[in-house]
């Protein structure tokens, strides 16, 4: 790359902004003002000695005893000493019209209308009471500065200037590379082709092709996205800017701006090399969003814009970035030549956990026989950041068990701790609580197991967690199910209901504790009818959009208010039939349920095959019976 590439850049060439300068001044100014007051003002009090106020005649007679050593006569006081050295006292008194003062202090040989204090070097006045002050202001400074740069990743000398962007350069130690990444094969296939161009350039230029200039990651938090990143600069070997959208929100107005010119700067004389933005939501918003606009991050998301247009293709910067709310970002930024290509980093799928979990575990010691796919089939849903977070907990247990392997209890009691929350070893409830707690958890698993087509029980406990869940009942699906039917959808609400149907049929009363499953019933009810089209009155009308598709953020409702006492209505109505069937499978296994209640009672905590065998006898007899 020749060295004078910087010439096609626009925009001032000059690193340090206008605005800084005047931040500058503005600084500088002030300071010498302060110095300026203090000197005038405060400083003359402080280093002249206190003066005594005297009468007259108490001069007079201090005079007559000899004491006084100098006398300055001046046109509205008379100021003298007393003293020598350390030992010196300052006097004034007003004036006397008293012609024979002179000659009397003459006879008494006491030197008048002289200085009393010498007169100090000029130089080394000014010296101390101006240049001392003005270079602390200096170093103050200096000091305020630099640690703003270096808050921002720089090390940043001159006030306002410095640099920008981590510069990371992937070493031994932290270097990734995609076989840190598991699942996404996707993603990585798609970033191959960057790593390609940014080591092998003569390539793409010899057909004309052009890189893309700029690489958007989309997808939900903990995916992975940053990781990848990482692991192009590490497999490209080449240098790594990277900065996050939320350092350029704290900094001052107009340093965002700043910040994006100088981070591109660098990234041109270091080229070929990788931009990395993070989160860049946070400044790339679209900004006609507001009322009140952000003029902060208005100036940065442009002169970002100006930045990608600035540099040709092919110059060997690749710009990558990262959101999960790709749909918040301004269409400035998508259009093409900015950032024309999207990189979808999914929540992993059941293969992509299963490897995510080998990929964590290389760093552990772990026992032999680890059942991966069971560990992916118990996760759905998890992201890369929670499995890593899965693997650690169990790697906690295992040491804090004394062992000095992970088992795969350890793997799968931490799969349930960053689910449900610690167990609370010393919950005290009463044995009527645990029997009430055993029958709901039963009731969940026998409305499962005897629904055909439900996930299978995993495992039951009636151990508290410290989330507040009092049992739990964890259920995995054979393999994984990326479109859920219409009965699916019932059975998993039947299930949910089995907890307090156990209840009201055991003991005629009902509790608190399934709160937890009406909240999930609502949901699941709610979305079936109003997203899904699986009510019969509304066929595919969609009552409810969801907004944010990464992040579980909230619906926007499209229909009017009776349609939506309707929607409540229907969603009544479905989970009080979910309800009725739950109430009906146990019922009719009531001594069944009784058996199972009694067992895990004893237990507390079950596996699916123990389950299992319990029912199966029964389960053979009834075979030919669906619900
Ligand atoms: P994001 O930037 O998408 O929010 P990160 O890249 O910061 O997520 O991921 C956080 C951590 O989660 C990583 O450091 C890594 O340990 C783990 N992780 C996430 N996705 C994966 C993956 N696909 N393979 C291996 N580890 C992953
Ligand atoms: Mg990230
Ligand atoms: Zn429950």
């Amino acid at each position: 790359m020749p060295p004078d590439k910087d010439k096609n850049r626009k925009g001032p060439s000059n690193p340090r902004d206008p605005q800084d300068r005047r931040n500058f001044i503005y600084y500088y100014g002030l300071a010498l003002l302060v110095v300026l007051l203090l000197n005038w003002f405060v400083f003359p009090r402080m280093f002249e000695p206190p003066v005594e106020l005297t009468s007259y005649s108490e001069f007079l007679s201090h005079v007559e005893k000899g004491e006084v050593a100098a006398v300055d006569l001046q046109p509205n006081q008379i100021v003298y000493r007393i003293g020598e050295g350390e030992e010196t006292r300052l006097y004034k008194t007003g004036v006397v019209e008293d012609p024979g003062l002179a000659e009397r202090l003459q006879q008494a040989d006491i030197p008048f209308a002289a200085e009393i204090q010498e007169t100090p070097n000029v130089f080394l006045t000014l010296l101390l009471s101006y240049g001392i002050p003005i270079l602390f202001f200096i170093i103050i400074g200096r000091m305020i500065a630099r640690n703003m740069a270096g808050k921002m990743g720089g090390g940043g000398l001159s006030f306002g200037g410095g640099q920008t962007g981590k510069m990371y350069v992937p070493d031994d130690s932290d270097k990734k590379s995609f076989a840190d990444v598991a699942g996404q094969d996707e993603a990585k296939e798609s970033l191959l082709e960057i790593v390609d161009y940014l080591a092998r350039p003569q390539r793409y230029e010899a057909v004309g092709a052009r890189c893309p200039k700029g690489i958007l990651l989309v997808g939900p938090p903990g995916t992975g996205k940053t990781l990848l990143a990482k692991a192009v600069a590490g497999e490209a070997h080449v240098p790594f800017f990277s900065i996050s959208g939320s350092e350029f929100v704290e900094m001052f107005v107009g340093r965002g701006a700043a910040r994006v010119r100088e981070l591109f700067d660098q990234a041109n004389k270091k080229a070929p090399c990788i931009v990395f933005i993070d989160e860049i939501d946070t400044i790339g918003k679209k900004r006609d969003g507001g009322v009140i606009g952000n003029d902060e991050r208005e100036q940065t998301l442009n002169q970002l814009l100006a930045e990608m247009d600035g540099f040709e293709a092919n110059n060997g910067v690749v710009i990558l970035a990262a959101t999960n709310r790709p749909e918040t970002l301004d269409p400035a930024l998508l259009r093409p030549g900015r950032f024309d290509r999207q990189v979808p980093v999914e929540l992993p799928d059941l293969n992509g956990r299963v490897a995510i979990f080998r990929v964590h575990a290389k760093g552990y010691q772990m026992e032999e026989g680890i059942d991966y796919d069971l560990l992916g089939r118990a996760t759905a849903g998890a992201s890369g950041a929670d499995i890593a977070n899965i693997v650690n907990e169990g790697a906690l247990r295992a040491v804090r068990m004394n062992r000095n392997k992970v088992s795969q209890a350890d793997l799968e009691e931490s799969i349930e701790v960053v689910i449900a929350g610690q167990q609370r070893k010393n919950a005290i409830l009463s044995d009527e609580e645990k029997r009430i707690i055993a029958y709901h958890e039963i009731g969940h698993a026998l409305v499962a197991a005897k629904q055909t087509g439900s996930a299978p029980v995993h495992k039951i406990t009636i151990v508290p967690r410290t989330s507040g869940a009092l049992g739990y009942t964890m259920q995995v699906d054979e393999e994984e199910k990326s479109l859920v039917s219409k009965n699916d959808a019932f059975r998993k609400l039947a299930t949910y209901a089995g907890g307090r149907a156990a209840e009201a049929l055991v003991f005629g009363d009902i509790t608190t504790g399934a709160a937890n499953d009406i909240q999930q019933m609502t949901r699941v009810a709610r979305a079936m009818i109003t997203q899904y089209g699986m009510s019969d009155d509304f066929g595919m009308m969609a009552i409810e959009e969801q907004t944010n598709p990464y992040l579980q953020g909230g619906t926007v409702t499209n229909a009017s208010q009776e349609t939506l006492k309707d929607v409540d209505d229907q969603v009544k109505a479905l989970v009080q039939k979910a309800y009725d069937t739950a109430y009906g499978i146990l019922a009719e296994h009531r001594p069944l349920l009784d058996r199972l209640a009694e067992y895990l009672l004893e237990k507390e905590t079950i596996t699916g095959k123990e389950f299992m065998d319990i029912i199966e006898p029964e389960r053979s007899e009834t075979e030919n019976e669906t619900i």
